[in-house]
């Protein structure tokens, strides 16, 4: 059985523990490898890697390490295909989705590429006489990044590079459910000219993740995944003195309105529905019908879902693969069944798929929901699965209200054709990303992510801006340099103001 190693200083590393977790194929059922679980003495090694090699990085030129993220982008470009293939074997996606979440996560390379720009600091000449105020921004130190299963290269690519080009040193801990793709990313930086120490990944689950939160050498820590360990972990990294950016998990909503292309809405929404089998944190998982549009729209959603081809995610004409676990398949097939039994209208059933050749595979099919309520399982959980709910309602401002009231506010989106309905949602919806006829609305990586409410623990979005903030300090510098006449005259005693 292969192991996965961690990778610490520039190689592969095993460390003392014999504790390892199974990595799974999630479309034949089997398991392919097993994963090492980082202890504190790994990630104590890592931390001191990184330690030492901060001394150097945070040191060496902004044309350097710019000049080593160019050089990542152009690797993370030529094995997108590699990478997309072993990220789809351990999470179950399809290729393409893959090569998808590493075109997003190259964004953030890219961003970081132009730091020359973005970190500029400003000069204020003469703010006394005689006297000048600039700002720049440093590093923090050692950073960590805790990470989920379901984007293992995006998600990371969202922190490191950003961390990195800053001047950082990186400790990142990967999901344990598909842990291969942060080594291979671990192997790009090298060969882009990364010195070893910089970028580090130690596997794991929660001994490793303690060990992060609780480490006295770890300045900040950058953490994406479900909203209890987000509130667990923003809790314990600030009660140890760290800065945090803790994202959770979400319940997106997507509201059609009667004056909506249907037929556009219907298709966008089953895409952002169950692409990735609805494994994403910005997964329409509720349609929320306003008024008369609710029949046409379920009948088109109806006929969308069944057109839906689910296979391995290595099949070249495959729309959705397999979930990542055999619990995450019974745990969505029992919340349909719940949601049946507490009166929704199981309008496409998943339930039960069985793929040729992959009989163990950990497939369901798409599920549709209708006339499902606030009060039902359905709605208040999030499944992370390929389950869409429809929510009926008569009016926006209902819908609206209905999308406030919920704990969760990562992303939402409108489908009308009116621009002051549009406004009128953009502006209302307590909700942090937001998109109008979009229904996954992931920004650029040159603004940032990031949800409200219960989807972000603490104040500090992800990357764009706020990574750059996240990851430096500011430094404000007041200079004079006396003129020979002036040098000996004698210094105030009251507190210094302009002049
Ligand atoms: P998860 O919370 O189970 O795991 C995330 C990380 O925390 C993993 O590295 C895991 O090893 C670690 N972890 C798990 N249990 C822990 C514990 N008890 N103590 C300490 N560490 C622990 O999340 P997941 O199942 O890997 O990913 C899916 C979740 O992530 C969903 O809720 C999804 O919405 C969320 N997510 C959010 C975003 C976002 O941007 N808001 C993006 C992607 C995923």
């Amino acid at each position: 059985m292969k192991t996965i190693p961690h990778w610490i200083n520039g190689s592969p590393a095993t460390g003392p523990s014999t504790k390892t977790a199974p990595v799974f194929n999630p479309a034949t059922g089997h398991q392919q490898a097993q994963g090492t679980l980082g202890t504190p003495t790994d990630i104590d090694t890592a931390v001191q890697a990184a330690a030492t090699a901060f001394e150097t990085w945070s040191e060496s030129s902004l044309t350097r390490r710019t000049q080593v993220m160019f050089a990542f982008r152009q690797l993370l470009l030529e094995h997108e295909e590699e990478l997309g293939r072993i990220i789809s074997a351990e999470h179950g996606k399809t290729v393409a989705d893959a090569r998808g979440e590493i075109a997003r996560g190259r964004e953030v390379v890219e961003f970081a590429c132009g730091l020359g720009d973005t970190l500029k600091g400003s000069y204020s000449d003469q703010v006394s006489r005689g006297v000048d105020v600039h700002n720049f921004r440093q590093p923090l130190g050692v950073v960590a990044g805790i990470t989920p299963f379901n984007f293992p290269a995006m998600v990371p690519l969202w922190m490191h590079p950003i961390a990195i080009a800053t001047g950082n040193t990186f400790v990142l801990k990967p999901s344990e459910r598909d842990p291969s793709a942060a080594n291979f990313v671990a192997g790009l930086y090298q060969r882009a000219g990364l010195p070893d120490g910089v970028f580090n990944v130690v596997h794991g689950g929660k001994e490793a993740v303690d060990a992060i939160l609780t480490h006295p050498g770890i300045e900040a820590v950058s953490f994406v995944g479900s909203t209890p360990i987000a509130t667990y972990v923003h809790q314990q990294a600030t009660a140890h003195g760290k800065r945090v950016q803790a994202l959770g998990g979400a319940k997106n909503h997507a509201v059609v309105l009667p004056d909506a292309d249907l037929e556009f809405a219907a298709g966008h929404i089953t895409a952002g529905a169950y692409g990735s089998a609805g494994e994403r944190c910005m997964a329409v998982s509720v349609t929320v019908a306003v008024g008369s549009a609710a029949d046409d729209l379920v009948t088109a959603l109806e006929r969308k879902a069944r057109e839906i081809t689910v296979g391995p995610g290595n099949a070249p004409d495959t729309d959705m693969g397999p979930l990542v676990t055999k619990a995450a398949q019974e745990r969505v097939e029992n919340a349909v069944g719940t949601a049946a039994a507490q009166g929704a209208t199981v309008v496409v059933d998943g339930r039960g798929l069985k793929i040729d050749g992959h009989e163990s595979g950990f497939f369901t099919g798409p599920s549709l929901l209708d006339h499902v309520t606030t009060d039902m399982d359905a709605y208040q959980e999030e499944l992370f699965g390929p389950v869409l709910a429809v929510v009926r309602v008569e009016t926006l401002d209902e819908a609206i209200a209905l999308i406030n009231a919920n704990p969760y506010g990562n992303g939402t989106a409108l489908f009308t054709g009116s621009g002051e309905a549009a406004r009128r949602f953009q502006r209302r919806t307590r909700v942090g990303m937001i998109g109008v006829n979009v229904p996954v609305p992931v920004p650029m990586a040159y603004y940032s992510f990031g949800g409200w409410k219960d989807s972000l623990i603490g104040d500090s979005p992800i990357h764009g801006p706020e990574g750059i903030r996240f990851y430096t300090r500011p430094k404000v510098v007041t200079t004079r340099w006396p003129q020979p006449a002036t040098r000996h005259a004698a210094a105030d005693f009251a507190f210094p103001t302009s002049s």
